[in-house]
């Protein structure tokens, strides 16, 4: 069996990670213009580096919760057949096992040079004056995030896996961020049975062929539960 799994915000929230819809379109008190783009960035990068310091600090204070281990569960009964695309920028599904996963938003554990484009990995605060270790520039450290408006990482990965897919489930995401959005629309189309996994109504259920609700601690264990014996 195939299973490609998308997951959001909503999965790492009962882990103590806020999500960003539901604090009223700020994360943490600040808009997506002032930390989640590049103008952002440009017009003000400590307060941007400042921002995403503190999530990165965050993350020794959370670990993963039972949703975050019933998927590397997942991965271990289906190895190659199974792809997680996480919108996720904490490591939460690396600390529960999973292997099979790409970040397509970036991550907070790795830090990129403006100038050069090289990815590092990074467990520091970080300073928009720190120096390049490749190119020795500075003023262009910042976190791999992708922001608004930018390229996410490994979609081309994430559709081929989408087109074979013959399970696809959305766990805790809004669906109102692009490209992510359209994952499950892509699946259904190439034939998968498609479910949402979320705590609410959202704009894309009515889309889904199934919908499971209720927290992921407790919903996602139970619809991992179903492939036992597959
Ligand atoms: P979102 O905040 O837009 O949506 C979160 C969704 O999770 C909502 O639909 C909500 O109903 C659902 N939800 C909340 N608690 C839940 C629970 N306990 N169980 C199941 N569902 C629950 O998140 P998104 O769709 O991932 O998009 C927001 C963007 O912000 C992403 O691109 C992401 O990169 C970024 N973000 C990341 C984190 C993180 O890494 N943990 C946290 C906040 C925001």
């Amino acid at each position: 069996m195939k299973v490609v799994v998308l997951t959001g915000a909503g999965i790492s929230a009962e882990s103590g990670i806020r999500t960003f819809r539901d604090s009223d379109g700020l994360w943490e008190g600040l808009s997506v213009n002032q930390v989640a783009t590049r103008t952002g960035f440009g017009r003000n990068p400590e307060l941007v580096n400042r921002f995403y310091n503190q999530r990165r600090r965050q993350l020794a204070e959370v670990t993963p919760n039972a949703a975050h281990f019933a998927l590397a569960e997942l991965e271990q009964k289906f190895g190659d057949d199974f792809l997680l695309v996480t919108q996720n920028v904490d490591d939460l599904h690396e600390r529960a096992g999973s292997k099979r996963l790409i970040h397509i938003h970036g991550e907070l554990l790795k830090k990129r040079c403006t100038w050069c484009e090289q990815t590092t990995p990074c467990d520091v605060d970080l300073s928009a004056e720190d120096h390049c270790a490749k190119c020795g520039r500075e003023m262009g450290m910042r976190p791999d995030i992708v922001w608004f408006g930018e390229v996410p990482h490994g979609l081309e990965r994430s559709y081929e896996a989408l087109q074979r897919a013959e399970v696809f489930a959305a766990i805790g995401t809004s669906g109102l961020v692009e490209p992510a959005s359209r994952f499950g629309a892509k699946a259904k189309v190439y034939g998968a049975h498609t479910v949402e996994i979320n705590a609410t109504e959202t704009a894309k259920s009515e889309s889904f062929d199934e919908v499971l609700r209720g927290p992921a601690s407790e919903t996602v264990p139970r619809w991992v539960a179903r492939f036992a014996g597959r």
